[in-house]
């Protein structure tokens, strides 16, 4: 079998969820939105099923998926429903909603539901995606308060730069949040995975950690908190074949590298097909049977190459890890341009197989 797959360890997914709820020691959700990050949201929240308060997700798709599947932990659809004929499906599966926009309000008040439902009222304290203005939000949420299809309401927020503490940007947004909501009650949430390592101040009642929970801090500095994080996904495949090529030769499509030196390339099974990104500059690192080697030359759709000169110990069958343990996916990431977040939301194609101390399984 081609031996590119994506290893999940799922003691470390559990591990990093109870790294984030001891923060605050009130309530976290799982982000399990965008399968989550990358890493299979039905085997993530099988593993988490019994630690976490509740899953978080994008769209209600996301979360019949999971319902699907047996799980029955609370689920919040964080941008709510996109059509009001969604709405019967939240209430039959039980799910939490966010409400962010005037037409959610119309639909919610002019429904006739089963059941009401827990909303999850948002604010845009600054960020400006989405979410009710500052001066609109305790009306609105008043205006939910008395309706009959509101079984309870949580205030929320978001912030856009909680990950550069410097900025002033999340105390702005803080004080925001706490002017329009000084005189609501009700719990409150306001913290993605930065608001929950570096904010402990705007922890609130309900934390939303996600990419931490995959082990990959949001920081561009060290940081105490987030180096105890373990990575949770092993990118992995090995090397195919090896050639040598004197000085002066190119390497791949576009001939972008030229060899400056006798060079020993090896050809890994991993590609762009596979979510490795293809924007991969010459010097990308990568692990080969643990030591660094870069890329040279263009990452194509199923094989990239890396240099292997100064690796004589390594060679065909060689394992290679591409992001994981020792080398982490936002080190990757700044060489291609991105962020972790993306690269591992970009997986394709790379089965997963997945790790824990209860068991072990593929997909
Ligand atoms: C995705 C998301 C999160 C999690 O963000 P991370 O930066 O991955 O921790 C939290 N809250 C909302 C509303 C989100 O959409």
């Amino acid at each position: 079998m081609r031996p590119a797959h994506a290893l999940i360890d799922l003691d470390a997914l559990r591990h990093n969820y109870q790294l984030a709820k001891g923060l605050s020691g009130r309530r976290a959700f799982a982000v399990l939105k965008a399968n989550a990050y990358g890493h299979g949201a039905l085997e993530c929240a099988q593993a988490l099923a019994d630690d976490a308060d509740a899953f978080a997700v994008a769209c209600i798709e996301e979360a019949l998926e999971l319902r699907a599947a047996g799980i029955n932990q609370p689920i919040l659809l964080l941008e709510g429903w996109f059509e009001a004929s969604e709405l019967p499906l939240i209430v039959e599966h039980q799910l939490w909603s966010v409400v962010h926009h005037h037409r959610q309000v119309q639909d919610l008040l002019g429904a006739q539901l089963g059941a009401p439902l827990h909303i999850w009222l948002k604010l845009d304290s600054g960020m400006h995606r989405v979410g009710f203005e500052p001066a609109e939000y305790a009306s609105t949420w008043q205006q939910l308060e008395r309706s009959q299809n509101v079984a309870s309401l949580t205030s929320m927020t978001h912030f856009s730069r909680a990950d550069e503490p410097a900025t002033g940007r999340t105390e702005e947004q803080l004080a925001t949040f706490k002017r329009a909501t000084q005189n609501l009650n009700g719990p409150t949430s306001l913290c993605n995975s930065p608001g929950v390592l570096a904010w402990p101040q705007a922890h609130g009642d309900w934390l939303r950690p996600g990419i931490m929970l995959y082990g990959v801090t949001p920081f561009e500095f060290d940081q105490d908190i987030a180096a105890r994080l373990r990575p949770v996904m092993q990118l992995q495949s090995k090397v195919i074949a090896v050639r040598e090529l004197p000085t002066g030769e190119p390497i791949g499509y576009g001939s972008r590298f030229i060899t400056q030196r006798p060079t020993r390339v090896g050809v890994v099974a991993m590609g762009y097909a596979d979510g490795y990104p293809r924007h991969a500059v010459d010097g990308t690192p990568v692990l080969v049977d643990g030591q660094r080697s870069q890329i040279i030359g263009r990452v194509s759709m199923d094989m990239l190459t890396l240099d292997l000169t100064d690796l004589p110990q390594s060679g065909l069958g060689s394992d290679v890890l591409l992001w994981g343990e020792g080398l982490s996916a936002s080190e990757v990431a700044r060489h291609a341009g991105t962020i972790a977040y993306q690269l591992f939301c970009n997986l394709n194609r790379v089965p997963r197989r997945f790790i824990s101390s209860s068991s072990s399984f593929s997909t």
